[in-house]
């Protein structure tokens, strides 16, 4: 089996729903802004996402009751996380023992605390992999499951051929995330490689309302701007 195949199987078989290789390099000065040299040097990304649980994403409005943070908390960024870590793990290593580069970029790991920011951005690389568009929420925004799925990726200089070219944009006048937002975090903008993420999103003012929920209620979460979405939105009564 070739190295493009071979990815691919690993890729899926552990239970990811979605992967794509996304070509890199016409991206580069958005990478190295935010990474530096190390990270924006890799010509591809391979890129896995996995979906999250409906039943618990329709309980953030109500996040506060009955223990509703935790479990959400739980599922939905421990264990899918620690999933997604798992499958980078061996997407990387089958890329080294094949003699290439490879660096799996944690999938939720902030690095850098003055911008708020982990080194790369998975979301590009789902949306260069055509897998889905970056929203107004200035999170991935794909057509069957909306901004529900959490992402990985693996950094590579294997020459692997793109799985597709970056989606356009469907969020149109919609403005659910903007308005769902208790902070007003979102200015609107869509997204464009060639501005800074402050001109769409204040990520400043949504760290300090996690730190706050933590402090008044001992959990930290949010996801209205996720569960706002009318993509991926399940059907409600
Ligand atoms: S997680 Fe909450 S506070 Fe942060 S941007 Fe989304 S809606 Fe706003
Ligand atoms: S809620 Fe609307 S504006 Fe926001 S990302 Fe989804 S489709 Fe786009």
């Amino acid at each position: 089996m070739d190295i493009q195949n071979s990815i691919k199987t690993l890729a899926e078989s552990p239970g990811t729903d979605y992967f794509g290789i996304a070509d890199l390099s016409g991206a580069r000065d958005f990478i190295f802004r935010q990474g530096g040299p190390e990270i924006a040097k890799y010509p591809a990304g391979v890129v896995m996402g996995i979906v999250l649980n409906d039943t618990l994403v329709e309980l953030l409005p109500d996040r506060e009751k009955n223990g509703n943070s935790i479990l959400y908390k739980h599922h939905a960024y421990d264990v899918v996380n620690a999933a997604l870590d798992q499958i980078a793990m061996r997407v990387a290593n089958t890329l080294q023992r094949e003699g290439y580069s490879a660096l799996p970029v944690a999938a939720s790991r902030r690095t850098d605390d003055a911008r708020i920011c982990g080194p790369f951005s998975h979301k590009l690389a789902a949306h260069r992999a055509g897998l889905g568009w970056i929203g107004k929420s200035c999170l991935l925004i794909t057509p069957d499951h909306g901004p529900r799925v959490r992402w990985v990726t693996v950094l590579t200089d294997a020459p692997l051929a793109p799985t597709g070219s970056p989606m356009e944009t469907r969020c149109g006048n919609c403005t659910e995330c903007v308005t769902a937002c208790p902070v007003q975090a979102f200015t609107g903008r869509l997204f464009d490689e060639n501005e800074p993420r402050e001109a769409r999103f204040d990520a400043a003012a949504c760290d300090l309302f996690f730190k706050d929920e933590e402090k008044r209620t001992g959990v930290a979460v949010c996801g209205m701007c996720l569960w706002a979405c009318p993509f991926g939105r399940v059907k409600r009564k």
